[in-house]
């Protein structure tokens, strides 16, 4: 899919890949490394702020985000140590898995590097607790909020086959109709290279 080393190509909503049950990862390696590396710089050039393997056109449990100057740049907690999330991006979380650590959950707009001028709003848990493995197969706890903690729960969702759209109203679903047929028509990939409109995650 992706012969020329500089392209930014990244699948977009219509392409079967993203409805797919991403598969854990077993074999960390030099491979595994370099998907990662592979997928931050897709995301930098599309200027997102995460992306999850499937988007990359991989059906592995891995995801990528950097907040870059988006955040407030709260701490968050990493394996029981206060730090700040400069210091800790970008992110490269493996075989992530989370668990909300309160009831409360806040709805914001989201966008995604899948659906390219879509926009709606989303109800995420507003902290969570995310266990996952480095690229060295270690395992961490990361305890955080807000912008990260929506950005983690968007990512997550790409590895079990769900898109943001699946959380919308329907009256908003219905708004974005237009727009998703538009998407449709990219026919199941988009090179960001080529094309500057900038949406999130
Ligand atoms: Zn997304």
């Amino acid at each position: 899919m992706n012969i020329d080393s500089n392209s930014a190509v990244i699948c977009t909503y219509g392409n079967p890949i993203l409805r797919k049950q991403a598969q854990k990862v077993t074999q960390f390696n030099s491979s595994l490394a370099n998907k990662a590396k592979e997928m931050l710089r897709k995301m930098y050039i599309a200027n997102g702020i995460g992306l999850a393997a499937p988007q990359a056109g991989e059906l592995i449990q891995l995801i990528v985000i950097d907040l870059q100057q988006k955040d407030n740049n709260d701490p968050v907690t990493l394996d029981d140590r206060t730090v700040p999330l400069t210091l800790i991006q970008p992110l490269v979380l493996v075989n992530p898995s989370y668990t909300p650590l309160s009831d409360i959950q806040d709805a914001k707009e989201e966008g995604c590097l899948s659906l390219p001028n879509a926009r709606g709003t989303v109800k995420r848990f507003f902290e969570i607790s995310l266990d996952y493995q480095d690229l060295e197969e270690q395992l961490h706890t990361l305890r955080c909020n807000d912008l990260l903690a929506r950005c983690i729960q968007h990512e997550c969702d790409h590895l079990n086959g769900v898109l943001f759209i699946d959380h919308l109203s329907k009256a908003e679903r219905r708004e974005q109709q237009a727009c998703l047929n538009d998407i449709k028509a990219l026919g199941g990939q988009v090179d960001y290279r080529d094309n500057l409109m900038a949406p999130e995650a």
